[in-house]
């Protein structure tokens, strides 16, 4: 004890100028919070080649220069403060290599989204010892190197001074390899969200700027009236990180839908997700027009013309809701009556009879699932689903084989497919009254292709494993018999994408609306 409170005493401490420490300590810091950039450096460059070469060169360049120009203003405004934001920044750029390293996760707007809209449940899943070594090696060591600086009083002209002789050799030098621009150009979103701090800095910032969205933002849909009286049901179950891929539906080697397979359904082939995480493609597909930021979503907009709107939900994200009745899952649990109930099955609870009960017309449910949200798979089905053996039991994905982690995936698939099957089930109950029930997913996962985890890669870099999801129709008789299109008219072979479900229910209800194109109606001809 007495030899560490020796170590930090300020007799013992090392001395150091306001200029060499931003010089220094910008330096130390590019090189020891940039080993995610370093990393893509090398894999997307022929490092060993004099253009790769210089490449790298000219990115590190970039990022000392914006290091050193930040810790000169530092240094001159208030010392202590840049001391505070380096010790600060030191855990956080700690714990993001920590993500970084093992789920391959880019700190873009999306990610910090992400971030931001995580519930603590989520994110405790994501803890693991190895987060204490990365903490320990590249959050409290180099505070403790930190720390030991006394910086020693300089006039800021010194400090400007050396800040613009290191700009003119920096600038001369990225000049000088002009040549480089054109691949930074290209490669700036994804370069952008690799660099520490300044990713998660910027992006919290732009997070923040945009503020949360309240319900008066929403710009609200021309009114409108159904078309009749007639009662219908829809039923739009939202999924949660399940990729078409591993649906045998979508001719997955391994049978991992058994009930659905079984049914008389739609399957719309090559469904794309419009965004690559949660908060955006519920947006999106609940939303007329993907392309007008806070429009009123299909649940709020159905409500206040006259229909009942029930949110069910095991997850967040979505837009503020204005609905009939918004129920969260942990509130259905105490009614919930089975094995299920504290899986997805819980949003099922008295759903029949909560339709049957329902004094309007049009009765529109939404069950918003946690369906096969990583990275512990396995916790996410009941124990008679875990038919796909051995199981990854790890939040460290990397430390499984890549079988393992599929097989939990699967079974949460498995058990996805039980859960549409019983929700069908339940519309069956209603008998002659014509239902409907649309089941797509948020966003696809990545389990380990090329060495990449999860989701949230930004879309244009983003494989097709996390933007391939699964996009299926049931109709009861009822519905069918109404209908004049029979399932067979439809081309399931078309590409479809999130910007079909608004169109698709709202075709269903049968309304006047003028945001309603009939292009985008699955089941209209
Ligand atoms: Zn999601």
């Amino acid at each position: 004890m007495n030899s560490l409170l020796s170590f930090f005493s300020r007799a013992n401490r090392w001395p150091i100028s306001k200029c060499q420490f931003a010089l220094w300590a910008a330096l130390a810091h590019t090189i020891i919070f940039n080993g995610a950039l370093c990393t893509y450096l090398f894999t997307s460059l022929d490092i060993f080649s004099l253009s790769g070469l210089s490449i790298a060169a000219s990115v590190f360049v970039i990022v000392w220069l914006a290091n050193v120009l930040f810790f000169s203003i530092g240094v001159i405004v208030a010392p202590p403060l840049l001391i505070l934001f380096l010790i600060l920044t030191a855990v956080i750029n700690a714990i993001a290599l920590y993500y970084m390293f093992t789920y391959q996760v880019v700190l873009d707007k999306s990610m910090i989204n992400n971030v931001f809209n995580t519930k603590p449940s989520e994110a405790f899943e994501l803890l693991s010892p190895t987060l204490l070594i990365y903490g320990l090696l590249l959050g409290a060591l180099p505070i403790a190197s930190l720390l030991k600086f006394k910086i020693l009083p300089a006039t800021r002209w010194r400090v400007v001074g050396q800040l613009l002789v290191v700009s003119c050799l920096s600038s001369s030098f990225i000049y000088a390899n002009a040549s480089s621009w054109l691949w930074i150009d290209k490669h700036a979103k994804l370069l952008g969200g690799k660099i520490l701090p300044w990713s998660y800095v910027g992006n919290t910032i732009r997070h923040l700027s945009a503020g949360s969205v309240t319900i008066e933002d929403q710009v609200l849909l021309p009114s409108a009236t159904f078309l009749n009286n007639e009662k219908t049901v829809v039923v739009l179950i939202i999924g949660e990180t399940a990729r078409s891929h591993n649906f045998s539906l979508y001719d997955y080697s391994r049978q991992t839908n058994p009930l659905l397979e079984k049914r008389d359904l739609l399957i719309l082939n090559k469904t794309t997700s419009c965004t690559t995480y949660t908060t955006a493609s519920v947006a999106c597909m609940l939303s007329s027009d993907i392309d007008t930021a806070n429009i009123e979503p299909l649940p709020n907009y159905l409500t206040r013309i006259g229909a009942d709107v029930i949110w069910r939900t095991n997850n967040w994200g979505e837009p503020p809701m204005a609905v009939s009745e918004y129920q969260k899952g942990a509130d259905l649990v105490s009614k919930c009556q089975g094995d299920g109930c504290q899986f997805d099955e819980n949003l099922l609870t008295g759903l029949a009879e909560r339709i049957k009960s329902s004094d309007k017309d049009k009765v529109f449910v939404v069950l918003h699932t946690k369906g096969s949200h990583g990275p512990s798979y396995y916790a996410k089905y009941p124990s008679q689903f875990e038919k796909f053996t051995p199981v990854c039991r790890s939040e460290q994905l990397n430390d499984c084989t890549q079988q393992a982690l599929i097989n939990a995936y699967d079974n949460t698939i498995l058990y996805t497919d039980y859960f549409i099957n019983e929700a069908i089930s339940r519309l069956e109950l209603l008998t002659n009254i014509p239902s409907m029930l649309v089941y797509v997913s948020d966003h696809g996962e990545s389990l380990g292709e090329n060495g990449l985890y999860l989701h949230g890669t930004p879309y244009t870099f983003a494989p097709k494993y996390q933007k391939e999801i699964p996009f299926i129709i049931w109709r009861s008789n009822a519905m069918k018999a109404r209908e004049l299109v029979q399932n067979s008219a439809i081309n399931q072979q078309g590409e479809f994408s999130h910007s079909n479900i608004f169109h698709t229910i709202i075709g269903a209800f049968k309304t006047n609306s003028p945001s309603y194109n009939k292009q985008l109606d699955i089941l209209a001809l």
